[in-house]
């Protein structure tokens, strides 16, 4: 994560040195074609002012007269056709100047040195403190000729805005730095927090804390991050109860078998508990051989979406077949049996829709009273199909009704304890009515009866 805040503060740094040296080449372009000539003709009129003075008053002394000038902000260099030569003023750096440029300026013309002084030395041209950066201006005194060069002295008017520009220059650099490496933190700060939320999350923790409360991205990510956690812990939490009931269910008739096994193992028993040891042990196996038939059905189905096998089919005609396989299992209980169906075809798995009707009639059967009914209804709308199992049995609580569809979920009550059962069956029913895009649904009253619904469509 330091990593991050570096990269970020660099950067950020590296845009403000990069917008900087763009700026100071911009204005100095800026300078060069627009600043540049006004300067050169300001300074120009300057010096033609100084001249026509000079000679309007030929009684003054010239070099006093440009003393007092040059007093005022100016550098100066004065020359006449002998070669003699004055300074006024401020020292110049560079005292370079050709000498065709004084001839040019003594024979009448003016040196325009700010104007043709280089472009390549950045906004400093107009610092620079030469000689040749001057303007140079002919001069007529008492009859005599002079070439006098002129340039403001930067120093003696600028110097104290050239400190205030530097101190700006600086205070703001050394500020903005300052609020760069303090907004970066802030700005990493959930990023570091959501790093450690994840790396905790590895590790298997998932109670993670996030308390990002910004409306940013970063606080939609977070509390993403935190969905995200909340789901996985609840799949880890479904995993390990599936394990451990699956476990549970497995180890039970196992060690029921091996219990009544050591009991048939005494010969001395009579052949009437022999045969109820057996049966049990029958009973047992037929109880595990049901658990993983109906495991390895609920794994296939969760393993691929396209496990069905479609064909068009009667599904009054499967029902009417259930009902007749199971007439005897009704009859040990009395229970009453009715049905209206239509003559419907629909399109989905035969096998798997079977095994739909199959758990919930069982159920029907298994969960009913002695004496109870049973009523098999359907109804059919433009597009689906409404199948209705309603029982007269023990029916089912708000709690219980909640949960019935959850993998190994029984409702563990006295009056369910006694009768056989896995709890996967409604899941499996579930799980197909779905894959066929349909839905199922309960009402119940305890002690009353439950209904159960299946809505499945037709195509
Ligand atoms: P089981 O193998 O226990 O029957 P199911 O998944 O089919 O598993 O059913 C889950 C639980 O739902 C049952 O244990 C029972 O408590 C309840 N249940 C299912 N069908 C009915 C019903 N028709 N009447 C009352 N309770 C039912």
């Amino acid at each position: 994560m330091k990593t991050l805040y570096v990269k970020f503060v660099v950067v950020t740094i590296g845009i403000m040195l990069f917008s900087g040296i763009i700026s100071f080449l911009i204005s100095n372009t800026y300078y060069q074609h627009k600043l540049k000539p006004q300067n050169d003709q300001k300074i120009t009129n300057f010096a033609q002012s100084i001249a026509s003075f000079a000679e309007e008053h030929p009684y003054i002394d010239l070099r006093d007269y440009l003393q007092n000038v040059s007093s005022l902000g100016y550098q100066m260099y004065l020359v006449d056709e002998s070669g003699e030569e004055s300074f006024f003023g401020a020292a110049f750096r560079d005292e370079d100047l050709s000498a065709t440029a004084k001839e040019d300026v003594l024979s009448g013309n003016v040196y325009h040195g700010i104007l043709h002084f280089p472009g390549e030395t950045f906004v400093t041209g107009f610092f620079a403190n030469e000689l040749r950066n001057t303007i140079g201006i002919p001069i007529t005194h008492n009859g005599n000729n002079y070439a006098l060069f002129i340039r403001p002295d930067i120093k003696l008017l600028f110097n104290e805005m050239h400190l205030l520009f530097a101190w700006l220059l600086v205070f703001t650099i050394v500020l903005s730095t300052i609020m760069v490496v303090i907004s970066t933190k802030y700005l990493v700060k959930p990023i570091s927090k959501l790093t450690k939320a994840t790396k905790s999350l590895s590790e298997g923790k998932f109670n993670v804390e996030l308390d990002v409360a910004s409306n940013d991205e970063l606080g939609e990510l977070s509390n993403s991050f935190l969905t995200m956690a909340t789901k996985l812990e609840q799949m880890d939490d479904v995993r390990k109860e599936f394990i451990s009931n699956i476990s549970h269910d497995i180890q039970s008739p196992l060690s029921n078998i091996k219990g009544y096994i050591n009991l048939l193992e005494n010969e001395s028993i009579t052949s009437k508990d022999r045969a109820q040891y057996v049966s049990i042990i029958n009973d047992e196996i037929k109880r595990l051989s049901t658990l993983t038939k109906q495991l390895l059905l609920l794994a296939s189905l969760d393993r691929n979406e396209d496990i069905l096998k479609r064909k068009t089919f009667n599904v009054s005609e499967q029902l009417k077949e259930l009902v007749r396989n199971y007439q005897w299992l009704m009859s040990e209980k009395d229970i009453m049996l009715s049905y209206s169906l239509l003559d419907v075809e629909i399109n989905g798995d035969a096998s798997l829709l079977h095994t739909v009707w199959d758990n919930l009639l069982t159920n029907a059967i298994k969960y009913n009273k002695q004496n109870g009914s049973i009523e098999i209804t359907m109804e059919k709308s433009e597009d689906s199909i409404v199948v209705t199992f309603a029982d007269t049995g023990i029916g089912l609580n708000l709690k219980e009704k909640e949960r019935i569809f959850d993998r190994f979920y029984r409702a563990d009550t006295a009056r369910t304890r006694t009768i056989e059962g896995t709890g996967l069956g409604l899941s499996i029913v579930w799980t197909i009515v779905h894959l066929h895009n349909g839905d199922v649904q309960v009402t119940s009253t305890e002690g009353k009866g439950s209904t159960f619904i299946v809505k499945l469509p037709i195509k």
